[in-house]
């Protein structure tokens, strides 16, 4: 299969356009007639990664994160993605990115974790200045409130969670959910004002903590928990779309992050 098929598909789905600005997504190497015989979705391009797709004979990573992002000022490129640029070169895989032109997408990345987690009546938690109908981050209710101490349990046994982080509990019942996949400190304030009970995010630092002010939970359950469940989400609508195309997710873990 052309590899600028594969990407019509993609982008017809989530237009690189709807990505944020400092983001890099698209065709990042590679060439656009190659033909595809296999494709291997992973949120994080590492060496496991392509040796993985070496293994499987697949000539095509699709990545969530982008394997780089240059920053203009400095125009360098850190040694290690340097590297796994030229094994990707050399070893003839290319490499595509979808990333925040699907957390944008209404039904994307945190509307898909509001949907493990069975939460109903979704809608954005912040929509584009632009375009009502995309967005991102997500707010719902649940089928029946729980007390937090109960939802965090819940939390943890439904996304497999070894740890979470969570601000002071605030005794209230737990039922109108706001979640953002990723980096999602910023959306605080947001979930607060749009009267979430709670707030499931990752990154948060320190001081993130204090923000709730006994308003409202905050949750980080990990950057790569809070998105891993999207490449299953990137393989059934590629499987809906392109059925005949062999695409398998990647079995490498490529979470960084390592808990004691
Ligand atoms: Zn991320």
């Amino acid at each position: 299969m052309l590899l600028s098929k594969i990407i019509k598909t993609l982008d017809d789905w989530c237009p690189p356009c709807d990505a944020e600005e400092f983001d890099n997504v698209g065709l990042l190497v590679g060439e656009l007639q190659s033909e595809i015989t296999k494709a291997v979705i992973t949120l994080d391009i590492t060496d496991d990664i392509i040796d993985e797709c070496i293994s499987v004979e697949a000539n095509l990573i699709i990545s969530f994160h982008p394997l780089f992002i240059v920053d203009p000022k400095t125009n360098d490129m850190d040694d290690r993605i340097n590297k796994y640029i030229i094994r990707c070169l050399n070893d003839n895989i290319n490499v595509y990115c979808i990333h925040t032109n699907l957390d944008n997408n209404s039904l994307g990345t945190s509307y898909q974790l509001g949907k493990i987690l069975n939460i109903k009546n979704q809608s954005i938690l912040i929509n584009n200045e632009n375009n009502k109908l995309k967005g991102i981050g997500t707010i719902g209710i649940m089928n029946r409130s729980m007390n937090d101490y109960d939802f965090l349990e819940f939390l943890k046994e439904k996304l497999n969670l070894k740890y979470l982080r969570h601000s002071k509990l605030i005794n209230k019942k737990i039922k109108k959910i706001a979640m953002l996949s990723g980096s999602g400190s910023f959306a605080i304030d947001y979930a607060i004002l749009k009267k979430a009970d709670c707030f499931i995010s990752a990154d948060f630092k320190y001081h993130d903590f204090f923000k709730p002010n006994k308003k409202i939970l905050i949750i980080d359950i990990g950057h790569y928990e809070s998105e891993r469940h999207i490449k299953e989400t990137i393989l059934n609508y590629l499987n809906k779309k392109i059925p005949k195309f062999a695409c398998i997710i990647a079995k490498s873990k490529t979470n960084p992050v390592n808990y004691f």
